[in-house]
């Protein structure tokens, strides 16, 4: 007999609560951060928001260990404040977005750098670049009852405790309105929706054994341990 195909649901712990938050889908948002933006060798200010997408099963919950991905030499971190979407809309102004989010979390952007430097080389998609297995690392979901909507505060993470990315949420190009907005432009957000919204300067590679720390003053703190194959 054959078994019954099952696809389990992924969620997210969510602080102090039973519950837990189903995740739908992951839009990421791009060059956020001006000094990111000039590291990369982009001109901020001059593009308008855009994203590229991660699957849902690429999340995988903070104290984790990460599996150093395959056909890759060049595994990137990137710290990021993560929006979790609460109720559905489209064409949402900015004005309105809060009323759209459910919470803040702490996520990392894993990158394979060297790959996606081959698809920008090629005028390829970013999707083996970003989107594969524990790619979204992310923390526990913090609501909004218990941290508002943050707009300032230290965004950084370390490897083996030296601090390699150091900025501030307030130093993002477009705000977490803007960008939702933006986002909610192209189809309908709906409850599950996360969106990595971008990371400050001092992205740098991973290697197997690598611990790494990191936060967002006002919001939580996550952690990762990478491991080899
Ligand atoms: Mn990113």
């Amino acid at each position: 007999m054959m078994n019954a195909l099952h696809v389990p649901q992924v969620n997210i712990a969510i602080t102090d609560s039973d519950e837990k938050f189903p995740v739908r889908r992951i839009f990421c948002i791009g060059r956020n951060y001006a000094a990111h933006a000039a590291e990369m060798g982009h001109k901020p200010d001059s593009e308008a928001p855009f994203y590229f997408t991660k699957s849902a099963d690429a999340i995988v919950s903070s104290g984790s260990a990460v599996t150093y991905p395959p056909r890759c030499k060049e595994l990137h971190h990137e710290i990021e404040l993560v929006v979790a979407i609460g109720r559905a809309g489209n064409n949402i102004l900015p004005l309105n977005v809060p009323e759209h989010i459910f919470g803040y979390a702490v996520g990392i952007d894993l990158t394979r750098r060297d790959l996606q430097a081959e698809a920008k080389s090629k005028g390829r998609p970013w999707d083996a670049a970003k989107n594969f297995d524990q790619s979204a690392p992310i923390s526990e979901i913090h609501p909004v009852s218990a941290v508002g909507h943050p707009t300032t505060g230290r965004i950084w993470l370390s490897v083996n405790d030296e601090v390699r990315q150091d900025g501030n949420i307030d130093e993002m190009i477009w705000s977490v309105a803007e960008s939702v907005a933006v986002i909610s432009t192209y189809g309908e957000i709906y409850q599950g929706d996360l969106v990595y919204t971008g990371t400050p300067a001092g992205v740098g590679p991973l290697v197997p054994g690598d611990q790494v720390r990191g936060g967002i003053e006002g919001v939580g703190n996550i952690s990762i341990d990478i491991q080899g194959v």
